[in-house]
């Protein structure tokens, strides 16, 4: 995202600050602070790439497990160049506690090369992805750490990624990553999951603070496989979208952007949001300052922080990104009243639908859209209510009853496992 006014951040920092504000209301004591707060594995590889030219470059990627108790550990692999040690650990934190708050039987992983994936020939993205694969197939597998696509990395990535470690096998190992084509046992569903997992918690939240789903005004900011999916969803259902935004800015229009199915389809040809549209052109920022009933940041971390989190007007925020608002700007947009669906709740239907992939998978026994779809509203619905339910018990805010329910299943499976040896 072209947001480059944000005061730079930590992003492992920000997870780390996030999981100290709920340990005294769980009473955590420092030793279990501590193993949570560290990840329990980390993984570095420098590997080289033959390149088109014929010259060789090294890359740099990263997989980490942050806590393993619940089961196998699960997240996705990023290709970016803000790519960096801290930022996957982070994202490796909040993976452990999204799987528990859906009640996964997961714990949490993240990985990533940085690497501008829109530099690359296709050529070029295979090889690097294959020789990625290999370096880190010493610690993937599918009863063990299982991949899945995230930001610069789609069905083809896993594709590839499948192939190889099922050639070091051997044979076919489908369920060592998620988020793969249909053809090869992927989920139908899967592509769809974020966003439509963001469009459950939009009419969870709606009805929870008395608002309409139908009519509400909405600003979606990032329009990647998330962004775009919670965009047309909602629209389907009602909700007019009136600013969308993509790397190179924004799109607003007061009374909604029409057809967006229309922008999708021009994104899509064009890689960015078309010129010439009805809408005017805004930057990321004017986009998170406006009077909407919704926004939803679906791009990268840190984009609500200290420096413009006052000049949030939006009512509610639904977020569909890892990690969007720094915790300074956490305490300025509850002063303010601005009602927050965290991430650890709001973005997990696509770990959640992971998991229907994993499952089907291993049972080699395929399901229909309507089953996914239904299961997947039925988790989501039960991870809102609870983490509802701890919010009202405690007085809370969603985030924190969030923190509360998800790192207190990790803690309790610790307690029950026992610290080995
Ligand atoms: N990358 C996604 C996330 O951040 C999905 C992870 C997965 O499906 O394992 O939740």
């Amino acid at each position: 995202m072209a947001t480059s006014t944000a005061p730079a951040s930590n992003a492992f920092d920000d997870a780390r600050s996030q999981l100290r504000a709920v340990a005294g209301r769980i009473g955590l004591d420092a030793g279990m602070l501590d193993v949570l707060s560290n990840c329990i594995r980390e993984f570095t590889v420098n590997f080289p790439v033959l390149m088109d030219d014929g010259s060789v470059r090294v890359f740099t990627g990263y997989r980490i497990h942050h806590n393993e108790v619940r089961g196998p550990v699960k997240g996705g692999l990023r290709y970016s160049l803000n790519v960096s040690l801290d930022e996957v650990r982070a994202l490796s934190m909040w993976m452990t506690w999204k799987c528990a708050v859906v009640g996964l039987p997961y714990g949490g992983a993240k990985g990533g090369v940085v690497v501008d994936p829109r530099a690359l020939s296709k050529g070029e993205l295979e090889r690097l992805t294959r020789r990625f694969a290999t370096e880190i197939s010493v610690i993937i597998g599918p009863d063990e750490d299982i991949p899945a696509p995230d930001m610069g990395t789609d069905g083809q990535t896993m594709a590839w990624i499948m192939d190889t470690y099922s050639m070091l096998r051997g044979h076919s190992v489908p369920a060592v990553v998620t988020g793969k084509p249909v053809s090869i046992g992927g989920s139908v569903g899967r592509v769809e999951a974020t966003g439509r997992g963001v469009l459950f918690t939009a009419m969870k939240a709606c009805a929870d603070r008395g608002m309409s789903l139908k009519g509400a005004r909405v600003a979606v900011q990032g329009f990647g496989n998330v962004g775009s999916v919670a965009a047309k969803l909602l629209d389907d259902a009602g909700a007019i979208i009136v600013a969308l935004s993509d790397t190179n800015g924004a799109i607003y229009k007061e009374d909604g952007l029409g057809d967006i199915d229309a922008i999708l389809a021009a994104q899509r040809q064009h890689g960015f949001i078309p010129e010439g549209h009805p809408g005017v052109h805004i930057t990321n920022q004017e986009l998170l300052a406006l009077d909407v009933d919704i926004l939803i940041p679906a791009a990268l971390e840190g984009q609500i922080h200290r420096g413009n989190a006052g000049a949030v007007r939006a009512k509610m925020i639904i977020e569909a990104a890892n990690g969007p608002t720094t915790p300074e700007a956490d305490a300025v947009l509850n002063a303010a009243g601005v009602f927050v669906v965290p991430d650890i709740l709001a973005n997990a239907g696509g770990v959640v639908v992971s998991y229907f992939e994993w499952v089907q998978d291993l049972q080699s026994f395929f399901w229909e859209e309507h089953e996914v779809e239904t299961r997947l509203q039925r988790i989501m619905d039960r991870a809102y209510d609870e983490v509802k339910a701890i919010r009202e018990r405690e007085q809370c805010t969603m985030r924190e009853a969030a923190y509360i329910l998800g790192v207190s299943r990790v803690v309790e499976a610790i307690k029950v496992r026992g610290i080995f040896p």
